[in-house]
C-alpha cells in the first residue's frame, strides 16, 4: 500500500505560537522537531498496518521544516519551496497512485472560533474560500482535489476544532487525533508528545487496516471553487493569472473541469495575490 502524508505545522502537539512556525522566530526549531515528531508516529502506524511506500510532503510556510535526518527509515520526503511546487501541499499525489492519504498537523479553516492560526492556505490574502458554495479550509480542499484522484484521506491530526472540522467534512469513518484543544488563536490546552503520539502511531495503524471502510471526499463536479481576497489590489493580481475568472471587487472563480488543475491555478492565483510588485513598477 503506497500513502501520502501531508504535514502542516499549526496542529502538531504542543505548537500554540507564530514564534514555533517560522525560521528566524525564536523557538522555531523546537516546532521542527515536534512536527517531525508527530509525522514520524504516523509513519510508524502506518508501517506497522503494512504500508510499502511514503511520500512525506512537507506543506507548511517554507515547504522544508521537517528535519530528515529525525526522519522515520519508512519515508521519502517531499521538501522544497512553495514557489518550485505548483502544488503545495499535494506536490507529488499524482505520481505514485497512492491507496490512501493522512494529514498531519492540520488546523481549521479562515474564521474558525477557538483554533491555532485558523486560516486557508494563505491568512494574509484568502478571507473565504468556497468549493460548490461551502466555506472550505485546507483540510475539506486537499481531500476532495485528492478524492479526484480516487484517494481516501483515513487519518487527520491536529486541534479539536480541526479535527471536528475533518469530520464533518469527511465523515465520522475516518480518523483523527485532538493533539491540544485551543482556547483561542495563541494558545491551547495540549497534551505533550509522549501521550499524542503513541495515540498517533495507533490511530494510522488502525485508519489504514480500515482501508475498505473509507471513501474518497468527492464533491459534486465540475467544482465551482472561488475565492474572496481580503483587499482589491489582492484580487487585482490574482484576476491576472489564466484560469481565474473575476466575479468581484475581491471575489474570482478558479474555472476548469480538472480538480487536479484547479488546484494548481488556484495556488498560481494566490501566489500571485501575495506578490508585491518590483518598485518600479508600483
Ligand atoms: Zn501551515
Amino acid at each position: 500500500m503506497r500513502v501520502f502524508v501531508s504535514v502542516d505545522m499549526e496542529g502538531i502537539s504542543g505548537i500554540v505560537h507564530g514564534d514555533m512556525m517560522m525560521p528566524g522566530e525564536r523557538e522555531y526549531d523546537r516546532g521542527r522537531r515536534l512536527m517531525t515528531g508527530d509525522a514520524n508516529a504516523a509513519i510508524e502506524g502506518l508501517v506497522q498496518a503494512g504500508a510499502t511506500f511514503i511520500l512525506v510532503n512537507d506543506g507548511h510556510g517554507p515547504m522544508r521544516n521537517l528535519l530528515i535526518e529525525e526522519l522515520h527509515p519508512a519515508a521519502h520526503l517531499l521538501s522544497g519551496s512553495g514557489d518550485a511546487k505548483p502544488w503545495c501541499q499535494l506536490e507529488g499525489a499524482d505520481r505514485f497512485a497512492f491507496d490512501a492519504a493522512v494529514f498531519i498537523g492540520y488546523h481549521a479553516m479562515a474564521k474558525t472560533f477557538n483554533a491555532i492560526h485558523p486560516h486557508t492556505i494563505a491568512g494574509a490574502a484568502v478571507a473565504e474560500l468556497r468549493l460548490n458554495g461551502r466555506p472550505h479550509g485546507e483540510g475539506g480542499l486537499n481531500a476532495a482535489v485528492l478524492g479526484a484522484l480516487g484517494i481516501p484521506v483515513v487519518l487527520v491530526t491536529g486541534d479539536a476544532a480541526a479535527c471536528a472540522e475533518a469530520r464533518a467534512f469527511l465523515g465520522e469513518q475516518i480518523e483523527t487525533v485532538a493533539v491540544k484543544e485551543a482556547c483561542g488563536r495563541n494558545a491551547a490546552i495540549c497534551r505533550p508528545p509522549s501521550a499524542t503520539r503513541p495515540e498517533i502511531t495507533a490511530a494510522a495503524a488502525r485508519a489504514l487496516s480500515r482501508l475498505p471502510d473509507m471513501r474518497p471526499y468527492q464533491p459534486e463536479r465540475p467544482f465551482r471553487l472561488e475565492v474572496d481576497f481580503l483587499t482589491m489590489q489582492q484580487c487585482d493580481r490574482a484576476s491576472r493569472t489564466a484560469g481565474v475568472e473575476r466575479l468581484g471587487p475581491v471575489t474570482v472563480r478558479i474555472v476548469g473541469d480538472d480538480p487536479w488543475q484547479q488546484y494548481r491555478t488556484l495556488w498560481a492565483a494566490i501566489r500571485a495575490a501575495l506578490y508585491e510588485p518590483a518598485s518600479w513598477l508600483a
